[in-house]
């Protein structure tokens, strides 16, 4: 197409009068990701990162294509034919779940519109809905009649949300005393809690992290003993934050006894259920999240165990006049005096313009209800419980705690003159899987040992493909024991 350059640019805008290649556009789009997804045989080429960087390095972004369905080609070999593919049954690596279709509905629908959640004048109705997805988490979680709360990027955001809003209030007093606040967690607990510390400028000593018992949840009693000593050291404990669902083990910390120590000590209690959440829609363990409904603040992840596509996170306090905490006034898009008279997320909210992630939760409820996300997420934890038993059976393996949720934390065990290469042989085997594409499976530590780990979140993954998948990983650690297979030459 020749012409004036603003005329060449005018029929990618998106309006009335392009509306026919939008719809071929995007058509082409899905139709790329639909013969993906329907060839993936592996859920990872097990390409290496130089390699694809050289192919991404090569593109001269100051040369466009002009044409979508180019892009398109070249996009094949860039990302889509490489990508990590999470919907596959045998990619049990991370906290990534495979998402549900009415969220990719949502998803499609809420770019186009582009709403942003920021001010009532940008979004309307987007605003309310949001609104009713707040109220309706605030109600299954059991927070009562002052609940609020907001949509965030993920649970990084909501922790660290959660937590400014804590040293907000313990800081009432005064702002001097901000250097000696303590953050109380458990060693399981997720690395966030430590970053948001350091983001609110909290002492480099300020979290406290208490041991687990055996089945990796907070002891109780060693955060009793914490409460007791920050108090004789007249140490004001900021927050307790509880971990519903920790990322390697699934754990939940005992969240009764934990919010009634809280109660009594005035501290504030954090509950951290970015992974546990799905628990909320469970017909058969939502009794495994008791007790958070005495929380202060939750921070929920509807992208790891509600099925919906990254973002989708929300942050929720029991009293909604901390949220006042977060709330700044321009004369541009907020003007004070406005508050509570229109109906301004950003009042709440870390961001500004912010993406109407609620969409796709909403659309999620209304097609399939949350029953039936509850059911998916129950099928996992099953899977994860019969996972336990099939490594707890395999001389192969060693298996740590029988999970809550769906984790599973185990590692290889060379038979004994090799026993001494445990460790590496377990590194190698994750790295020589990934490497071959077949599977890909997650590694951890515990106390101080290479672990691997599963993390369920497909219900399409079979008891069958996780032991293909310990077959293939056993089959790599002895080769690298019986060989040893120098680290790092696994790829190819
Ligand atoms: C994943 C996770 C987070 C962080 O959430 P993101 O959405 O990845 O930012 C926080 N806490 C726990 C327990 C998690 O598992």
């Amino acid at each position: 197409m020749d012409g004036r350059p603003v005329d060449v640019a005018k029929p990618h805008l998106f309006n009335e009068r392009t509306l026919d290649g939008y719809r071929r556009t995007l058509a082409d789009g899905i139709d790329r990701v639909v013969s993906r997804i329907g060839r993936a045989d592996r859920p990872f080429t097990g390409i290496s990162a130089a390699a694809l960087a050289r192919e991404i390095a090569e593109v001269d972004l100051d040369r466009p294509l002009g044409e979508a369905a180019v892009a398109l080609d070249e996009l094949e070999d860039v990302y889509l034919r490489d990508a990590v593919y999470f919907h596959h049954p045998r990619y049990l690596a991370h906290l990534n779940c495979p998402v549900v279709i009415p969220a990719l509905l949502g998803e499609a629908v809420l770019t186009a519109v582009n709403s942003s959640l920021d001010t009532w004048d940008q979004s309307a109705g987007g605003t309310l809905i949001e609104r009713r997805l707040i109220d309706w988490t605030a109600g299954r979680l059991g927070l009562g009649p002052y609940a609020d709360g907001v949509f965030t990027s993920g649970g990084t955001q909501s922790n660290l949300h959660a937590l400014l809003l804590a040293r907000e209030e313990a800081l009432a007093g005064g702002r001097e005393k901000q250097h000696r606040l303590r953050v109380i967690t458990s060693e399981a607990a997720h690395f966030s809690v430590r970053k948001s510390a350091k983001l609110l400028g909290l002492a480099p000593n300020a979290v406290i992290v208490v041991e687990t018992d055996a089945d990796r949840r907070m002891r109780p009693a060693a955060l009793a003993r914490e409460l007791d000593r920050c108090r004789r050291e007249n140490l004001p404990v900021m927050a307790v934050v509880a971990t519903a669902g920790t990322t390697d083990f699934g754990s939940i910390d005992p969240l009764p006894e934990i919010a009634r120590l809280c109660a009594g000590a005035g501290a504030w209690l954090h509950a951290d259920a970015a992974y546990g959440c799905g628990l909320l829609v469970s017909r058969t363990r939502r009794h495994l999240l008791d007790g958070v409904e005495r929380a202060d603040s939750v921070t929920v992840d509807f992208h790891k165990s509600f099925f919906q596509p990254v973002s989708s996170s929300a942050v929720l306090v029991r009293d909604r006049a901390v949220l006042r905490h977060a709330a700044y006034h321009a004369d541009y898009l907020n003007p004070a005096g406005t508050a509570g008279r229109i109906p301004n997320q950003v009042d709440k909210s870390l961001q500004t313009t912010r993406r109407f992630d609620a969409l796709k939760l909403w659309l999620t409820l209304r097609v399939m209800g949350p029953d039936a996300i509850g059911a998916l997420f129950d099928e996992v934890v099953d899977l994860a419980a019969a996972t336990w038993v099939l490594l707890n059976e395999d001389p192969r393996f060693e298996v740590v705690t029988r999970a809550q949720l769906s984790t599973v934390v185990f590692r290889y065990l060379p038979a004994d003159p090799g026993r001494a290469l445990a460790g590496e042989a377990n590194l190698y085997a994750r790295e020589a899987l990934a490497a071959s594409g077949a599977a890909m499976v997650a590694a951890t530590r515990v106390d101080g040992r290479h672990y691997l780990k599963f993390t369920l979140l497909n219900p399409e993954t079979t008891l069958d493909d996780i032991a293909h998948v310990l077959d293939l990983l056993a089959g790599h650690a002895e080769r690298y024991v019986n060989d040893r297979v120098p680290l790092g030459v696994s790829a190819g």
